[in-house]
């Protein structure tokens, strides 16, 4: 007799780290991925079933209570991939998977619809009458013309693109063009066959290029790559502007002609829209995607159920899409590879990178994680032949790689910590009519408002650490907390008038170096000008326009900009990197500097770079100037190795936060104190503290910490799991938190 399958393993909408065995009633049908009410103690919980089985250790058990559908709301591999990582991460099944979920579908509502627009052909001549006095209207109109002439055109689409043209309430603009009835839209689902395809907007076709020949042995390899049985990840190391992107668009069509669908993974919103951009491009044949954290939750059901149903053939998405249920997936792309912002650093903290090569493998699917910069994680992968390894070297037609020049700012004048040199520099290549970048990471005015009368400085309450000057609001805010105060004229403490600020953030650099050049515009991109939607890309289309502008930002400027026109890239203050305490300052200081001075000379003129530092004979400045990056990744790899630091040995990292100062460190004392010294031992475990945390007070929290390392991954695995089965059953006072950073990236 076979036994039949009638056990349900249900995540319920609960923080349990584990499944729970359910009965299924004869006759009712389930799948994996349908969602389930379920009796839970003296109460209901949602649920959804995750496996279905013919055994189960409990002894009773209790029967589900109803099927809520018909089909999966969730498709089997996204879900096995969250159930996996849940286990990976320790962190509880059921908060993973409720999480991942949109809300209206967690909430059963029916599905989204979206809104969609298209010309009306039947007044476009009376259309110049109409619009002639309304001058935002006609530039939404010619818009509309443009890309919409024959086909709808998805409000998201529209959005994105009026934002480059720096038109923001565009929904208004519609509306009104509508009552013109110049404009019509309608209501569609994603069921429905009017799923605009993003053909629509007709993109203007860009001129076919002709691969180098760097590239198309790239591609031939990949090609021969994709034959093996079991497939590999695959590293491409290109520096920057060397036609990364047109590879990934190359290698992925005749996945996507062969019905399949592709994801494309980057670290950050502010990117996606241009890569959007080449693949609409590439591909007016299939419909596109994009899925990240700023979607509203309807928009985010409608993308969600797009993939799942094989509508959306191309998803472009932040690290949460890696989870998306793409039923037919069949390959990922990861770029910026090197990126921390794929790793989450609040509630469940996963990888999201690392997450895709679980994905790919287990589906056995190629993946290709590029980069100009690959993380030391990845080049190890490569030593241990568990990632192909792929380059492209050079850039193609006449582009120069920059010249780094390194200036030396010990006893020099600076203003606003740019030196006299640069700031001819700067004016030389405005004159020459090309544009100008300067990096410098940290935002607002200046880091330090102090008396020079009293010594008084602006701190803040909360977390012991100074309060940034944001000189265009006239506040100080922390920017740890985010708590905001307006800054007086007078010091709080001797009132006297005198208060004043002690070194720069990207507004004070933007403030100078207007006052500099007064008639050309300084674009300055950072967290604080880029928060509201669109404004990035309205801010990024001056820069495309071309004509000589200076741009200032933080690190949101490294990250996959091509701007043809720029030639000249000056980096300010990367000192404090060259002395932090963090084992990985070095890696990402080496990245920075890389990918910043590939935005120099990407067009027809060579670039240059200059970088100030009080340190030019710092090993790793010399090490990465002359032999470049690939050099210096393995110098730090071989200092990893030494340490037993990752990706040789494992870590994970026990963090607590409490009201009280000494309530935290205690708890996590009783861990330590109960984690044997000889169990530790025998397992090869070493525990590191526990002790506060390199930041202890953030917003009114006091934090500590306890790292375990080993140089076996499951062996630390199950000593964790044994450590959380601990922290589960202590008695918590003084409103003590806990939570698992599973190998952290972040330790202060
Ligand atoms: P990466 O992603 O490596 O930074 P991109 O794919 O963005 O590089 O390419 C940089 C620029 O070079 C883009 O404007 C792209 O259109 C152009 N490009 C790429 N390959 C070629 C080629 N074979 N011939 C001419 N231009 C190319
Ligand atoms: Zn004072
Ligand atoms: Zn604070």
């Amino acid at each position: 007799m076979t036994a039949v399958k009638n056990i349900l393993r249900v995540a319920v909408n609960r923080p349990f780290y584990s499944l729970l065995d359910y009965q299924c009633p004869d006759g009712v049908e389930v799948q994996i991925g349908c969602r389930v009410r379920v009796p839970l103690g003296h109460s209901v919980s949602l649920g959804i079933v995750v496996e279905i089985t013919d055994k189960s250790e409990v002894k009773k058990l209790r029967s589900i209570q109803k099927v809520l559908d018909k089909t999966p709301i969730l498709e089997e591999n996204s879900l096995k991939l969250l159930h996996w990582a849940s286990r990976y991460y320790h962190h509880p099944i059921g908060s993973v998977i409720f999480n991942a979920i949109p809300v209206l579908l967690r909430k059963g509502k029916p599905l989204p619809s979206m809104t969609v627009w298209k010309v009306n052909g039947e007044l476009l001549d009376q259309a110049d009458t109409l619009l002639k006095r309304a001058y935002k209207q006609r530039l939404v109109w010619k818009f509309m013309l443009k890309f919409a002439s024959n086909d709808w055109l998805s409000e998201q689409y529209i959005q994105q693109g009026l934002a480059s043209e720096g038109v923001m309430n565009w929904r208004s603009f519609l509306n009104q063009l509508k009552k013109k009835q110049l404009l019509i839209n309608q209501k569609v689902d994603i069921e429905s066959s009017t799923l605009p395809s993003v053909a629509a907007i007709g993109l203007p076709k860009k001129k076919a290029i002709i691969l180098t020949q760097e590239q198309q042995e790239v591609l031939a390899q990949l090609a021969i790559i994709y034959q093996a049985k079991k497939v590999k990840p695959t590293l491409l190391h290109g520096i920057t502007g060397s036609g990364k992107t047109e590879i990934y668009l190359r290698t992925v069509e005749p996945i996507l002609n062969a019905g399949q669908q592709v994801l494309i993974l980057v670290p950050e919103i502010g990117l996606t829209s241009q890569i959007l951009r080449r693949f609409q491009r590439y591909f007016p044949q299939y419909s596109i995607a994009l899925l990240h954290s700023s979607l509203s939750d309807g928009e985010r059901s409608f993308v969600w159920q797009g993939v799942q149903n094989n509508k959306i053939k191309i998803l472009i998405g932040t690290r949460s899409a890696v989870f998306a249920p793409l039923g037919n997936l069949g390959i990922i792309v990861v770029d910026e590879e090197h990126d921390d912002s794929f790793k989450q650093q609040h509630q469940f903290r996963y990888h999201g990178r690392d997450l895709a090569v679980k994905r790919a493998y287990d589906l056995n699917i190629p993946i290709i994680l590029g980069s100009a910069t690959p993380a030391l994680e990845s080049l190890q992968n490569v030593e241990r032949e568990r990632y192909h390894y792929l380059r492209l070297n050079s850039r193609p037609s006449a582009r120069i790689r920059p010249d780094i020049l390194v200036q030396d700012i010990r006893n020099m004048r600076l203003e606003a910590g740019i030196s006299a040199f640069l700031l001819e520099e700067i004016e030389k290549h405005l004159n020459a009519d090309n544009q100008v970048m300067l990096f410098l990471n940290r935002r607002g005015f200046s880091p330090v408002l102090y008396c020079p009368t009293c010594g008084w400085h602006a701190i803040c309450q909360a977390c012991d650490t100074h309060m940034t000057y944001h000189a265009g609001i006239k506040k100080i805010i922390c920017h740890h907390c985010e708590y905001e105060e307006y800054a007086g004229t007078n010091c709080p403490d001797c009132n006297d008038s005198g208060i004043t600020t002690l070194g720069q953030g990207t507004e004070r650099i933007e403030h100078v170096l207007q006052t500099h050049f007064p008639a050309v515009p300084v674009v300055r991109i950072d967290r604080d000008t880029t928060n509201r939607k669109g404004a990035l890309d309205s801010k990024l289309a001056i820069v495309y326009q071309g004509k000589p502008v200076i741009l200032v930002g933080t690190q949101m400027l490294t990250k996959g900009h091509d701007f043809p026109k720029l030639t000249l890239v000056g980096i300010l203050d990367i000192d404090r990197s060259l002395f932090s305490i963090d084992y990985r300052a070095q890696e990402q200081l080496a990245q920075q500097i890389v990918q910043v001075s590939g935005r120099a000379g990407r067009g027809e003129s060579k670039g240059r770079v200059i970088l100030q530092t009080s340190q030019p004979e710092h090993p790793l400045l010399l090490n990465l100037l002359s032999k470049g990056y690939l050099n210096v990744a393995k110098q730090l790899l071989s200092e990893r190795q030494r340490w037993d630091y990752p990706p040789f040995g494992f870590q994970v990292l026990i963090r607590v936060t409490a009201t009280d100062k000494t309530n935290g460190l205690a708890f996590l004392q009783q861990l330590s104190d109960d984690l044997s010294l000889s169990d530790c031992q025998n397992a090869g475990v070493t525990l590191w503290g526990p002790a506060p945390s390199p930041m202890e007070k953030r917003a009114n929290r006091y934090r500590s910490q306890l790292l375990m390392s080993a140089s076996n991954r499951v062996v630390l695995h199950q000593f964790l799991s044994q450590a959380i089965g601990k922290l589960q059953v202590y008695k918590k006072s003084g409103n003590i938190r806990w939570s698992v950073d599973v190998d952290p990236l972040n330790m202060l």
